[in-house]
């Protein structure tokens, strides 16, 4: 399984990065940052090559750009043609997270004729297929519906985990078990964020989903990236297992 980050910062990304969000096989995205255009522009994917994007939850800085991608969409010839993009969410939320980036570009004005993309809004344990993968869902604990996923590739068995945005929770580590990656957030950085409101998880969260789950590999995400290797120092000490550094625009295989 072939993984890109196309970001790995937080809400406000520093320069360079981009929130979290990730390519995955070159055929499923998953969220979109500030600049999902740019940033596949910037790992080498034409924007229309990839037919599937499904969203953890629809924060704004996981979806900001959703209005800009479905305009590129609608500007490649023959035009207004955006019917072969596939877009998964949460079912709580995904249908009005849709239909307001319409709304912010005139879309039924603008182009009356448009083709819409195909929405699939996932109930809390739905599952799905692209060409080469199988995603899996479980509801996440966070301040809006989400869902954390478990992402297989068909060919191989190679497991990814992801948990999006969620606090800790015991259900998190047989979710994830025996994956080969777990992309893991760590807002809090070395807080303890259990019980806040904001239902965050910190770098220690992380570990011990990781270490439960028996994970191959961690990477922390959508946290304090200027504390990231504070972090990882006290993640050492309760996972054991590799931990994985990602850059912005980096791929790794697993
Ligand atoms: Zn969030
Ligand atoms: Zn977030």
């Amino acid at each position: 399984m072939k993984i890109t980050f196309l970001g790995t910062d937080t809400c406000i990304p520093s320069k360079g990065n981009d929130t979290a969000s990730y390519l995955i096989n070159d055929e499923l995205l998953v969220d979109v940052g500030w600049n999902v255009t740019g940033n596949l522009r910037e790992v080498g994917t034409e924007v229309t090559s990839v037919h599937h994007l499904l969203f953890t939850h629809m924060h704004h800085d996981h979806m900001i750009s959703f209005p800009s991608l479905i305009f590129h969409w609608t500007q490649i010839p023959p035009g207004r043609d955006v019917s072969a993009l596939n877009i998964y969410g949460p079912d709580e939320t995904l249908i009005d997270a849709y239909e307001g980036a319409l709304a912010f570009l005139q879309a039924r004005r603008f182009w009356p004729n448009l083709k819409e993309p195909k929405i699939f809004p996932m109930k809390a344990e739905d599952e799905f297929e692209t060409d080469t993968l199988r995603i899996t869902c479980m509801p996440s604990d966070h301040a809006v519906p989400g869902r954390c996923y478990r992402i297989t590739d068909k060919r191989d068995g190679t497991v990814l985990g992801m948990s999006g945005d969620t606090c800790y929770g015991e259900r998190l580590a047989p979710f994830f078990e025996g994956c080969d990656l777990l992309i893991h957030e760590f807002s809090g950085g070395l807080s303890n964020v259990r019980g806040l409101p904001t239902k965050h998880s910190s770098a220690i969260d992380a570990a011990t989903v990781a270490r439960d789950a028996g994970a191959k590999r961690l990477a922390i995400v959508h946290g304090p990236l200027e504390a990231r290797e504070k972090c990882l120092e006290a993640v050492a000490e309760i996972y054991k297992g590799e931990l994985v550094r990602p850059e912005p625009r980096m791929s790794i295989e697993i």
